[in-house]
């Protein structure tokens, strides 16, 4: 039996996990439905550590993005994510709008975000040339950030991993129930575990664990937001992260660069119903890139955007986080309402809920526990006698298998042999970027299956993109053989 059971691995419930593994006297595991962590809407959101402007003062979504923000140094340092402070900047392009910033400007104030400024269209446009002529002024605020948000994620839950907490992937979570004893059991696909407690952090499903717990039932919409991420060519358009004002439906449509050197533009925000439909549409993109065209000018759309793909954001009815015990189930615990800015927020999650267990429960932190995390080597990165020295000890450093993002078959080793390694050409893509590049996997797909097949004797047919019944082949042709 555990003492803890987390249902979900994304940058929640992995932060979550990471802070519980403080403890000596905690027998942790999470249960994640996809095949690996950063399944769900941490794998696709617009990778920003917010300032902590937007949210209403006094909430508790206000109070763990600043938190959340002002810790992401320390961790980006150790546990080595790439993450970088560029600065935010929220552009009017409306005369009768520059209230709208002064009422930002105040909020951040009141959240607690430092330094921020109004600057005037001179000084806006002295730091980002390609901002539309029509603007008016901005909101500065340079504690805003980008980061990898996969890295974020993995990076979380490897060290938890490291640290003893046990993670279970393709293990759906069905039902849940407690017993006269309070102990949980838990009905999954893959058999049942028992718990003490539970940790609900299933993002866009978190509602339909705490309802089944609670006669306070709580509602999660969809709500779907469309990107286009353009090539490296355009990652130097702009330099900040460049937000229109923010509306009821959230912080609309941005341009910034990412961390990675790409361009990313979106999101949209458009209510849905359906938890799974993360499918973009023409539509969605045609509105994000009319939206984005009013604030920057001549942005190359068409032929320099990569890929596109969707994200949908947890949104619960009162716009708040939910970080709470749940009164009528003893033992249960929600992190639910989990939307933006819940990637910036995560590692305040994880210290807020390891908090709160620690006081519940009395723990004590273990001596010997580790907090850093080496990641994987960036060969690209290196100096031609810093690779020549690694291909020396370890000739698949010398290999490059990702032509786009200059990927070596060492770090594809590395990302699969590593804890909680990669299973999945998505699992290699969120490790290493093998794939992300120009040509989307086109011509690496093939080498990094040969080199899952090898290494972890899953056979050819069986290697999948992102787990379930993404196969790649199907089946051999002719015949053929090995
Ligand atoms: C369009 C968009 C843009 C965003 N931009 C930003 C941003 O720039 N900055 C920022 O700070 N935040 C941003 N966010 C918000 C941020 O991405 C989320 O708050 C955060 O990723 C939520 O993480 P999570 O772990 O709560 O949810 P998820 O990442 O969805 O994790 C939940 C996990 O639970 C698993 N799960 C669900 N049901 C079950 C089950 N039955 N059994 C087992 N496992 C289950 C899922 O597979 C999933 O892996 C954005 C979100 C979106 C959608």
């Amino acid at each position: 039996m555990y003492d803890v059971v987390i249902i979900g691995a994304g940058v929640t419930g992995s932060a979550v996990a990471r802070e519980l593994s403080r403890y000596s006297d905690l027998n942790v595991c999470v249960l994640e439905k996809g095949e690996d962590v950063c399944s769900g809407t941490s794998k696709a959101n617009s990778a920003i550590i917010h300032a902590g402007f937007d949210a209403a003062e006094g909430s508790l979504m206000a109070k763990l993005n600043v938190e959340g923000n002002e810790m992401m140094d320390d961790l980006a340092r150790d546990l080595d994510i790439p993450f970088k402070r560029n600065g935010s900047l929220v552009v009017c392009i409306h005369k009768e709008e520059l209230g709208g910033l002064k009422d930002l400007y105040d909020r951040g104030v009141a959240n607690g975000v430092k330094d921020l400024k109004i600057l005037s269209k001179e000084e806006v446009l002295e730091m980002e040339p390609n901002l539309s002529d029509n603007v008016e002024g901005a909101l500065y605020a340079p504690t805003g950030g980008i980061i990898c948000p996969f890295i974020l994620n993995i990076a979380m839950a490897e060290n938890a991993n490291v640290n003893g907490v046990d993670f279970f992937f393709n293990t759906e979570v069905q039902t849940l129930k407690q017993d006269e004893k309070k102990v949980w059991h838990i009905r999954t696909n893959n058999g049942e575990y028992k718990t003490k407690y539970v940790v609900n952090a299933a993002g866009v499903y978190a509602d339909k664990f705490h309802n089944m717990v609670s006669s306070k039932k709580i509602h999660i919409t969809p709500r779907r937001g469309d990107y286009c991420l353009l090539d490296h060519e355009m990652g130097d358009f702009v330099s900040h992260t460049i937000f229109p004002q923010p509306t009821k439906l959230g912080k609309g449509v941005l341009v910034s660069p990412t961390v990675h050197g790409n361009l990313i533009v979106g999101p949209t925000a458009i209510d849905i119903e359906d938890k799974e439909a993360t499918a973009t549409t023409a539509a969605g993109i045609g509105d994000l890139m009319a939206k984005a065209g009013m604030h920057v000018k001549n942005l190359p759309i068409g032929r320099k955007v990569i890929t596109s793909f969707a994200g949908l954001r947890a949104h619960e009815d009162n716009h708040e986080f939910i970080i709470d015990w749940v009164d009528e189930a003893p033992g249960f615990f929600d992190c639910a309402g989990i939307e933006s800015p819940g990637l910036t927020s995560s590692p305040a999650i994880g210290r807020m809920v390891g908090g709160m267990f620690k006081e519940k429960l009395g723990l004590k932190e273990k001596s010997d526990w580790i907090a850093t995390r080496k990641g994987i080597v960036e060969t690209k990165n290196l100096s031609i006698e810093e690779r020549n020295e690694l291909i020396k000890k370890n000739p698949a450093y010398g290999t490059i298998v990702c032509r786009c993002e200059s990927i070596t078959e060492g770090e594809i080793l590395d990302a699969i042999h590593r804890p909680l390694g990669a299973r999945s050409l998505d699992g290699v893509k969120r490790r290493v970027r093998a794939g992300m590049g120009r040509c989307q996997a086109g011509f690496c797909s093939p080498r990094t299956m040969e080199i899952l097949n090898r290494e972890l004797g899953i056979p050819m047919e069986e290697i999948t993109k992102s787990g379930g019944k993404s196969n790649i082949v199907l089946e051999r042709t002719k015949g053929g053989e090995d």
